[in-house]
């Protein structure tokens, strides 16, 4: 398995997509490559990944064994077919490729090796004109991080230009299992006090962000309460979103999502608060 080049790495992690751009890496499929770097493991020096996975068009290696990974493993292959559902997107053409590390060392070892600009993140989505690649060590929180970053990728197969605020508001979204994403997320507490204060998130500020660095804990929780209104709140709201979608898909200019969503709910905001209010989780 050979890749090309990456070189855009975005995620979670706050790391700029600017910066990103200018990430010159050296891509080898396998952990062979590293022998020798600190903080091998015996999988590293062997010639393949201790476990491979091909979940459609997810291709998982990992440098330990993922039989204990099954319940998260189909929830990765049921992500893909969630956001085809739920976004009405086109099927993936290009395959991504997840990697994952036991331990957290090997991971930095990995990231020193062949992305030695990235800043130490948790988990990374890189992509430019390849497959997009995750990056993850199996912490306390893998799973969630896997579920995220694997959304971004999914996303970023086939939606050339997502706006940052939508980009992680979808993948904190679908960053937890299905059953859990409508009532489960914390955000959901915080943001419907918020909107019993009278203190609902603006959409329009979210908007002018276009760097990972400018998003913080408030701005990921706004991100990700717009998105909840458009999935739960008023069919509308999902309808405009689909449709703007399907026009960033076309590549033809289009007015800001908040100008489109106010145009097709003219009364948007009162909605958004009074969905918060009356949502039952
Ligand atoms: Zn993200």
């Amino acid at each position: 398995m050979s890749q090309p080049l990456p070189s855009l790495v975005e995620r979670d992690t706050r790391w700029s997509r600017r910066h990103a751009l200018a990430v010159a890496a050296r891509w080898f499929s396998a952990p062979l490559m590293l022998a020798g770097a600190a903080g091998r493991s015996a999988a590293m020096a062997g010639e393949r990944w201790f476990d491979e996975r091909e979940l459609g068009p997810v291709q998982v290696h990992a440098d330990f064994s993922l039989a204990p990974h099954t319940g998260l493993l189909t929830e990765v292959t049921r992500l893909q077919a969630d956001l085809r559902a739920t976004l009405e997107l086109p099927r993936l053409e290009a395959p991504i490729h997840v990697f994952l590390f036991e331990r957290k060392p090997v991971y930095l070892a990995y990231l020193r090796e062949y992305f030695p600009r990235v800043p130490y993140r948790r988990a990374l989505f890189i992509k430019e004109r390849g497959p997009g690649m995750v990056l993850a060590f199996r912490s306390p929180e893998f799973e969630v991080d896997l579920r995220h970053e694997t959304t971004h990728a999914m996303l970023h197969a086939v939606l050339a230009d997502l706006p940052l605020w939508l980009d992680e508001g979808l993948a904190e979204y679908f960053e937890l299992p299905a059953d859990q994403r409508a009532t489960g997320n914390p955000y959901l507490t915080h943001v419907r006090w918020l909107a019993w204060a009278g203190q609902s998130p603006a959409l329009e500020p979210l908007e002018t962000l276009s760097e990972l660095n400018d998003m913080g804990r408030g701005e990921y929780r706004a991100a990700w309460a717009w998105v909840h209104f458009m999935l739960h709140g008023p069919p509308a709201a999902k309808s405009e979103l689909i449709r703007y979608l399907a026009d960033s898909r076309s590549a033809l200019p289009t007015d800001p999502f908040s100008v489109r969503l106010r145009s097709a709910i003219p009364e948007r905001d009162k909605l958004f608060s009074a969905h918060f209010k009356q949502f039952k989780s």
